[in-house]
């Protein structure tokens, strides 16, 4: 009898969590339903990235919304910086009413191509967001996602909460097709540690990096025009070339940037023509081109400092070991890795990086070509052991490849014609 009530009692009990599982899935299978349809009306999804707050990461993200914007798209503006939405202040937005639409929240509008909306808009105090806990944060960003009536756009930017954990992960796994990110950093050394973290975060999430842009990095004095280097110059840039992502160029510490956001002016429509506008344009001039880029049906080679679009299409690292130029059976002494990045269904190479190979170190390889987000290694021959290492670090490897130039391997590769013979193995 007891042993009949204890199984009915555990039968009663696990079908009602049955049940309530299968809701809680009912649920969110509804969400991310509602939520792709929202964001399928969005042509470009670009995400702002940083490793830490304060390096200007906000300030980015509304002049880069700004320069789409003056370029004639239809922009959105999204602020999930849970922690510090600081984009209502630097547009000068703050105690902006937020209306409804068709059971939406409605956009607060800023000029005739911009809609932004905030986190900052729906939090009574500043500090408001500091005491919810992590499931409500996130209830909070998931339903911002979803339900901002945005309309169609061309582009959004979603300026998202800095480093690499639990918040800006659960960003980049909703929008599944975020078109990339930009990621801002500051010059000296801790910042940029921080990036190679969000590079290898963005290359985790298959998410692709559209490239680095150094902020704070030097100072031009207003009065005698000397630029001073405050912070080490050029961090950003070497991580970025290191890494093989794009880098966008630098920004110069401008009096005029701290004032004009904190007055809530948009910089580079306050102060077109200078020194540092100059800078903000050719930085996100890349950014701005990626629609151009998307409708080319040329194949391009791109260089470092060029974006190119892979949307909807796979894109994957290839790296071969070369000297003078081909390919080099001797992969773990070769002079050079060139980096090839390829979209596998258009067949074409987006990018290519020639890196100096690092100092020769037993089992390196594996990590150093990982941390460069490296998919396959093609070679000349490789052992089996050097093989599994690679593996491990998910790098397939191709071996018995001919002795030619890295590119003509690389679209022999993408057009299956590849000869690949025997592997003769020098280790
Ligand atoms: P984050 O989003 O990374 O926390 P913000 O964009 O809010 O950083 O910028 C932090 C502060 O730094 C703001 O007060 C902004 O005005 C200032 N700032 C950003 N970039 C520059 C720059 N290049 N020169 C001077 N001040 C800047």
């Amino acid at each position: 009898m007891v042993q009949e009530q204890t199984s009915e009692r555990g039968g009663v009990g696990s079908s009602s969590s049955e049940r309530s599982m299968t809701n809680r899935r009912g649920e969110e299978a509804q969400e991310r339903q509602q939520l792709s349809a929202r964001l399928s009306q969005i042509r470009y999804k670009i995400l702002v990235l940083s490793g830490k707050g304060g390096v200007g990461k906000s300030t980015v993200a509304v002049n880069l919304a700004l320069a789409l914007g003056r370029a004639g798209h239809r922009v959105g503006l999204l602020d999930v910086d849970i922690h510090g939405p600081s984009i209502p202040k630097l547009l000068g937005l703050e105690g902006k009413p937020v209306g409804m639409e068709e059971e939406a929240i409605a956009p607060v509008s800023f000029g005739e191509h911009l809609k932004v909306m905030s986190i900052g808009f729906l939090l009574r105090q500043r500090d408001d967001a500091l005491i919810w806990r992590g499931p409500m944060k996130m209830g909070v960003i998931k339903q911002f996602l979803k339900d901002v009536a945005w309309g169609q756009l061309d582009y959004l930017v979603i300026d998202l909460p800095p480093g690499t954990g639990d918040e800006p992960l659960s960003v980049c796994q909703l929008i599944e097709d975020a078109d990339g990110a930009v990621i801002v950093t500051t010059p000296q050394e801790l910042a940029v540690i921080d990036v190679r973290k969000c590079i290898s975060f963005c290359r985790q999430l298959n998410l692709r990096v559209l490239g680095v842009i150094e902020n704070m990095s030097g100072f031009v004095c207003p009065h005698c025009g000397e630029a001073t280097e405050i912070f080490k110059r050029g961090g950003g840039e070497r991580m970025a070339r290191e890494l093989a992502v794009p880098f966008l160029g630098c920004i110069p510490i401008d009096p005029q940037i701290t004032a004009a956001c904190d007055e809530g002016k948009p910089f580079v429509d306050y102060f077109a023509g200078s020194e540092s506008a100059g800078a903000f344009e050719r930085a996100l001039g890349p950014i701005l081109r990626l629609e151009e880029r998307d409708l080319s049906a040329q194949p391009q080679t791109t260089s470092i400092t060029e974006v190119s679009k892979s949307k909807e299409h796979k894109t994957m690292r290839i790296a071969i070991p070369t000297a003078g130029g081909k390919l080099t059976a001797h992969f773990g002494h070769c002079e050079q890795f060139a980096l090839i990045e390829v979209d596998t269904e258009k067949k074409e190479i987006l990018q290519k990086e020639v890196l100096d190979s690092p100092p020769h170190q037993p089992g390196l390889l594996p990590s150093w070509l990982a941390e460069r987000g490296a998919n396959v290694i093609i070679a000349g021959g490789m052992g089996q052991r050097a093989q599994n290492l690679f593996a491990e670090k998910g790098i397939e490897v191709i071996v018995g490849a001919p002795s030619l130039d890295a590119e003509t391997i690389v679209e022999n590769y993408l057009n299956e014609t590849l000869q690949a013979g025997e592997n003769i193995c020098d280790h």
